[in-house]
């Protein structure tokens, strides 16, 4: 079966003069599903962002955005898409009604068609009842929720979403979660981009993990996890016992195990899954370690992040490659 990408780049550049943005980035995204773009500050997500929603051009590769050359054909990719930004592009002077339905005139739509629609997107996001107050006095939640509302006035079949809970708190954060996981259980495809690991792990099928302007690893959230194993952490009765601990771990992992003289913990990554706590408590019996709790715990993505994108160049390679579209 051949699948379908709605986003695709292959070999992506982008230099600004001495300064190379993306340095040949490889992205599959199969429609309907969700991809997040996962790296640090100045990694080049925004960048990749600007390109497939046509703002720039790429100075090296190419991209499709639902099967058309954002190059060849930006008016097309421009009608298939919907974009939202980190920052709220809503108008505070206007209401948040006003706000929806200025921007369904912008989008062609004339008459009942726009208002309809407006008045469809406020209801279904929570805001009907804001919607006549202008939206300057409206919380950050509710800005970025008629934010994503605006992205949406065109029906998108992908929608792009840089950086969408930026700042909001946790609550806020939980609202546009859901609002992004509905559209995708209605079949949008949705790239988004965040610093945010917990984001990442909670919205998207696939992470591509991207690290000064290439995907450094792609895969599920699980498999990512899978690839830097689980974090084994004992704690012991006195300090005295740490090294002998730190031994007794360092020969059943090969890793370098991390004391902390405070917590009386000891705490080694394990990547073997055939070594489980058990085998772990008994090893340190038999070493008469007095051990008073033990963990085995997956890592989070954070850990998997950190490990990635400090491994050495040789080991940057992604996890699962994915077939081009035929
Ligand atoms: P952030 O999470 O901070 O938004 P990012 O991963 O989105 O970071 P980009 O904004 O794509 O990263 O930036 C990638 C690199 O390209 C950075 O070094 C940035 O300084 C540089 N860059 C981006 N836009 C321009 C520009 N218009 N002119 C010059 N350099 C730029």
């Amino acid at each position: 079966m051949t699948t379908t990408y709605a986003v695709l780049s292959e070999g992506l550049e982008k230099s600004y003069g001495e300064v190379h943005a993306l340095r040949g980035l490889d992205l599959a995204v199969p429609e309907g599903a969700v991809c997040g773009l996962l790296g640090p500050n100045g990694a080049g997500k925004t960048t990749a962002v600007r390109i497939f929603t046509t703002l720039t051009a790429p100075t090296g590769g190419r991209a499709l955005v639902a099967g058309h050359d954002v190059t060849r054909d930006p008016g097309v990719v421009r009608r298939a898409i919907g974009v939202t930004g980190q920052y709220a592009s809503v108008d505070g002077d206007l209401t948040g009604r006003e706000n929806l339905r200025l921007f369904a005139r912008l989008a062609g739509l004339r008459g009942s068609a726009g208002r309809d629609r407006a008045d469809g997107l406020l209801e279904r996001f929570g805001l009907g009842e804001a919607a006549d107050r202008v939206a300057g006095t409206w919380s950050g939640g509710m800005k970025r929720r008629l934010d994503l509302a605006a992205g949406l006035i065109t029906r998108p079949r992908v929608l792009f979403l840089d950086e969408p809970t930026t700042g909001l708190d946790p609550a806020a954060r939980e609202q546009i979660w859901s609002a992004v996981r509905d559209l995708a259980a209605e079949g949008t495809t949705v790239l988004l981009t965040t610093q945010y690991l917990e984001e990442a792990d909670r919205l998207a099928d696939d992470v591509v993990v991207v690290d000064r302007g290439r995907a450094v690893a792609t895969g599920a959230p699980a498999e990512l996890k899978a690839l830097i194993g689980a974090y084994a952490e004992v704690a012991v009765a006195a300090r005295e016992a740490l090294s002998g601990a730190a031994v007794v771990l360092d020969r059943l992992t090969g890793g370098r195990p991390a004391l902390d003289e405070e917590r009386l913990t000891v705490g080694v990554t394990v990547i073997d899954p055939g070594l489980t706590l058990p085998r772990i408590v008994r090893a340190l019996d038999s070493a008469g370690v007095p051990v008073t709790d033990a963990s085995l715990r997956p890592p989070t993505l954070d850990e998997v992040f950190l490990r990635l994108t400090r491994m050495p160049a040789a080991r940057k390679e992604p996890v699962a490659q994915k077939e081009n579209a035929a």
